[in-house]
């Protein structure tokens, strides 16, 4: 059995150095289970005590090529050598822009740090661009932490969230000023009617429609196939500016992202996680014409870090890889491994369950029939169930997120040894639980 002596010592001196030890709230797992980490590498990661995991969360996403990767690590390493900040255009930054102009079909690009500075970014632009200021955006999805789009995401407070037909906007933390709420619409994801008798009632007011293209924050949800390219008309017909957050999708779900999968173009579009790796590293991309409504002494967009060199050159040996070699097409492989393996063993063990997503971002419902097709769906399926088997998973060396809410990322360091380990520890892991 694992024992955890070391990690527990000092994560009780994290909590008496940061809050609740941790430097991100999601990370607070429990007093007794919250970890610290002392490596990783390929597909694991290692606790303090030299218990190995296997790593599903893989940093919430980014994790793309598997932890520490040697070529990634190597053009950071020589690239930092020179200095990490001018405050001045680099060859990196070009280098990286042009990779992703080339693999998204986006027009340009500026680069910030994190998925939050990207969309907090892309509103305003849209803002700018339209001169209208709401925004619609769908319950359970996230984009990032500043205060313009914390409403209605998985982890809102517990509020009522209003029917289906009359969604009420729920703010996911203290601190937030009430008249931000004014600013914003949610409604449920897929959901044709709510969107277009919406739209055509405040079309005046809407800047921006922002969507994670498959819902990733609440599950992972694929969109109606008819979803997106109905918000692509209305976006047209009303002049709205269509906001694709990217931020999990980007450069996983396949080389040119969402865009590609989907085979619909945004106005804007928000990349981050695996672009760099795990470096951090953000970018907003989009058409031409909205893009360059970013003008110095008008339209803001700034920040001191944003195209330093250790995330664009995290960037481009990341993009090279990723465009030039088989490493998403490995990723999807591991993931379908395990999407049919854990439907068979839940299947077995008889709990009904609905297993959702692409293979490379993935997760499942448990006692829960049909296809998910939004938030409200997630939070109708078996929560404490999930967490249980978790939490049996990670005693057992399997580490994903202990909320059905967070998908399970694979990585192309996912090999088919790696997955059938995992699929024997689950299965391990759920007749565990049952026999409780
Ligand atoms: N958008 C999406 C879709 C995300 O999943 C996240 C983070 N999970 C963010 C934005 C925010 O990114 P960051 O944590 O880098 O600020």
């Amino acid at each position: 059995m694992r024992q955890w002596p070391k990690t527990r010592a000092r994560f009780l001196r994290a909590k008496e150095v940061m809050p609740w030890g941790v430097t991100s709230n999601f990370r607070y797992w429990g007093d007794d289970q919250t970890i610290v980490v002392s490596r990783g590498e390929g597909p694991y990661i290692y606790d303090l005590d030299g218990n190995r995991y296997i790593d599903y969360r893989l940093g919430y996403g980014p994790v793309i090529l598997g932890h520490g990767h040697p070529a990634v690590v190597e053009r950071v390493s020589q690239a930092i050598r020179d200095g990490v900040i001018f405050a001045a255009t680099t060859e990196w930054e070009i280098r990286a822009a042009e990779r992703i102009i080339r693999m998204t079909g986006v027009d340009m690009v500026r680069f910030s740090n994190s998925g939050t500075e990207a969309t907090m970014h892309a509103l305003r632009i849209a803002r700018a661009y339209t001169g209208r200021e709401k925004v619609i955006k769908f319950e359970g999805q996230y984009h990032g932490h500043h205060d313009y789009l914390l409403f209605s995401t998985a982890m809102a407070l517990r509020q009522p969230m209003g029917s289906r037909r009359h969604p009420i906007p729920v703010v996911a933390s203290s601190g937030i000023p009430r008249v931000i709420a004014d600013l914003i619409i949610t409604l449920p994801f897929n959901d044709f009617e709510a969107v277009e008798r919406t739209v055509k009632a405040k079309w005046g007011d809407i800047a921006a429609i922002i969507v994670e293209p498959m819902l990733g924050n609440s599950a992972a949800i694929m969109p109606h196939p008819e979803f997106l390219p109905f918000l692509r008309r209305l976006c047209d017909e009303y002049g709205i500016v269509l906001i694709f957050d990217e931020v999990k999708t980007g450069f996983r779900i396949a080389r040119g992202g969402a865009q590609e999968f989907f085979g619909v173009r945004a106005d804007l579009v928000t990349y981050a996680k695996a672009m760099g790796n795990g470096f951090p590293i953000s970018a907003i991309g989009g058409k031409r014409e909205i893009m360059m409504t970013i003008e110095p002494g008008a339209v803001a967009h700034a920040g001191t870090y944003n195209g330093n060199v250790v995330g664009t050159a995290a960037a481009d040996a990341t993009l090279e890889i990723l465009e030039t070699t088989d490493a998403l097409e490995r990723a999807a492989q591991a993931g379908e491994r395990l999407m049919k393996g854990i439907s068979e063993i839940l299947t077995e063990a008889g709990i009904p369950h609905a297993v959702s997503g692409h293979p490379n971002m993935f997760s499942f419902l448990l006692n829960f029939e049909g296809t998910p097709r939004d938030h409200r769906d997630t939070m109708s399926s078996d929560i404490e169930l999930y967490a249980e088997i978790g939490l049996a998973c990670y005693e057992r060396g399997v580490m994903f997120e202990v909320d059905p809410r967070e998908p399970w990322f694979t990585s192309a360091a996912h090999t088919p040894e790696v997955v059938d380990e995992t699929l024997n520890r689950f299965a391990d892991a759920v007749r565990a639980v049952l026999r409780k």
